[in-house]
């Protein structure tokens, strides 16, 4: 097992560590092993204002955040970037010691994420408002303005990519924000706000508190001084945040949340390419990945063949300490790894063909088979329900018609993919199946430069585009008569 050191355990404030007002602590374990790796401090309420109070000062009107350029915010992105990859093999370290998943996709994960940071600075300076040819001897125009005081809420199951898909755009736009990380795994989010601060964030910008969902991520949904809330994780809290950020101030909401998403295989697909993306649709990162495809719908004449293989590939994965070469780890926690073993033995006793895995894997750790179910039928609950862990269930269909109809039979609407050589099928099913992110021939294809989030409960807004509202417009430069043609500092002959 890595020796990781663990520099950060305390609340992060106004660019300060401090211990929770409570003094109280919290245990983050170790899924490989079931160990504590360490106590961390357990943030509440009277945390939650204290980091309010800091990111309310550090938005004020005159503050230094405030009256900085929106180029110089833009730079101190690309400085917490480059320090990202200065970081890497040690945040990813650090993020397999709290999270379980393979150190190498962890690293990746990380270098994504300074990517995606990336592209956000770029966007600092690049918010622009509109003129407009209001009626009347008026000249109108907009002002793109940041929200505020932004509460985020993160999940376990992408720490790093999650924290930067939160902080990135608000920065960008000039917001402050206090980010709550899932109590499973804290550690990265502290090593992560070390590295705001040396990049040169002001105090308050960026803070940090660790804790439960109930007292500090209630906290933060309830608080008058919040102006929007930020949500990845169940449908279930995102539900409660909801109500709690309209109970008291109005928030802005985005929500980001579960999903059970269909993955279509038509007859004239080549088996072996379909069954390679459908197994990394449903098992990429243990399976705890929001829109994991979980249903795989197979078309009658190739489903034989299809299952046959997506068992021989799914018996092949790897599982196991994920400081070594594996392509899996352990489920988060204890909760889910029960959770997941109680999906597993509801598809066994509701007759479905459990054709690999099926089982926890040793003794210690919460590891389980990566696990294929063939004939799966829609109403049994491991094709109703998210799993969030290494199962796949494969149904077989005869017609399009009756494929979107049947992938469309969920509360969810979070990603879908069709696998099929027929550009005409691609794009029908495009159209008439409803969910935020589609694939054709690929999935989980996820960039900064794309939307994210979903239909029906599967959330509210979209990630990945700047829902933070903007700020001082960059002003294009240019002449009219003969000082000259075209504009520069604007869009204006780049895009087309
Ligand atoms: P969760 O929704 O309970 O927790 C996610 C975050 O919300 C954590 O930071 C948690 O502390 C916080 N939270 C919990 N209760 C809260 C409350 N009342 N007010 C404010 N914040 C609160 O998720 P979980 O228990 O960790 O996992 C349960 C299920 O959620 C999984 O089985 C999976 O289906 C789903 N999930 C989805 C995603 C995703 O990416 N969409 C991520 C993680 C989990």
């Amino acid at each position: 097992m890595a020796k990781v050191e663990i520099k950060y355990t305390k609340l992060f404030i106004n660019n300060e560590w401090v211990d929770a007002v409570s003094k109280k602590t919290f245990p983050t374990i170790n899924p490989q092993d079931e160990t504590v790796i360490t106590q961390v401090a357990e943030g509440d309420k009277a945390d939650v204002d204290l980091a309010v109070a800091a990111a309310k000062k550090a938005f004020h009107r005159y503050s230094e955040w405030r009256t900085l350029d929106a180029s110089q915010r833009g730079l101190l992105l690309l400085k917490l970037a480059d320090l990202m990859e200065r970081d890497a093999k040690y945040l990813a370290e650090l993020e397999t010691l709290d999270c379980g998943k393979p150190v190498k996709q962890a690293e990746g994960e990380v270098l994504w994420s300074a990517g995606i940071i990336r592209y956000y600075a770029g966007k600092a300076d690049k918010i622009l408002g509109n003129t407009i040819p209001a009626d009347g001897d008026v000249m109108t125009f907009t002002l793109k303005e940041p929200v505020g005081v932004c509460g985020q809420i993160l999940p376990w199951n992408y720490p790093i990519p999650m924290f930067v898909w939160k902080i990135a755009p608000a920065f960008a736009a000039g917001c402050t924000v206090v980010l709550k990380p899932a109590e499973q795994t804290p550690l990265t989010a502290l090593a992560m706000a070390a590295l705001v601060k040396e990049a040169g964030f002001p105090a308050g910008v960026l803070n940090v508190i660790p804790g439960y969902g109930p007292t500090a991520g209630a906290a933060i949904s309830h608080h008058p001084d919040i102006d929007k809330v930020a949500f990845t994780g169940s449908t279930e809290v995102g539900r409660i945040i909801m109500g709690a950020a309209s109970a008291v101030n109005l928030k802005r909401v985005t929500l980001e949340l579960g999903g059970k998403s269909a993955l279509v295989v038509f007859n004239d697909a080549d088996v072996e390419k379909a069954a390679e993306i459908a197994h990394r649709a449903a098992f990429a990162n243990a399976g705890q990945c929001c829109v994991a495809g979980t249903r795989t719908y197979v078309q009658s004449g190739i489903y034989d063949k299809f299952v046959a293989k997506a068992a021989e590939i799914a018996k092949k994965r790897s599982v196991g300490n994920p400081y070594t070469d594996v392509q899996q780890g352990p489920q988060i926690d204890n909760d889910m790894f029960t959770k997941v073993m109680g999906y597993i033995e509801a598809g066994k006793k509701g007759g479905a063909r459990c054709v690999a895995g099926g089982d926890r894997q040793g003794k210690v750790g919460y590891f389980v088979q990566p696990t294929v179910f063939a004939d799966v039928k829609d109403d049994m609950k491991i094709a109703r329900e998210e799993i969030f862990g290494p199962v796949q269930s494969i149904l077989k269909f005869e017609t399009f018609e009756e494929v979107v109809d049947r992938a469309n039979d969920s509360n969810y609407g979070l990603g879908a993919g069709v696998i099929t050589n027929d550009i005409t099928t691609a794009l029908a099913f495009i159209k008439h199946v409803r969910a935020g992110s589609m694939w054709v021939n690929t999935y989980d294809q996820v960039s900064p430069q794309t939307p994210f989030g979903g239909f029906k409960e599967s959330g509210i807004g979209r990630e990945l585009v700047n829902t933070y509202e903007h700020v001082t417009p960059q002003t294009p430069f240019g002449g009219f008569k003969e000082s000259g043609i075209g504009r520069e500092l604007g869009e204006d002959g780049i895009l087309q």
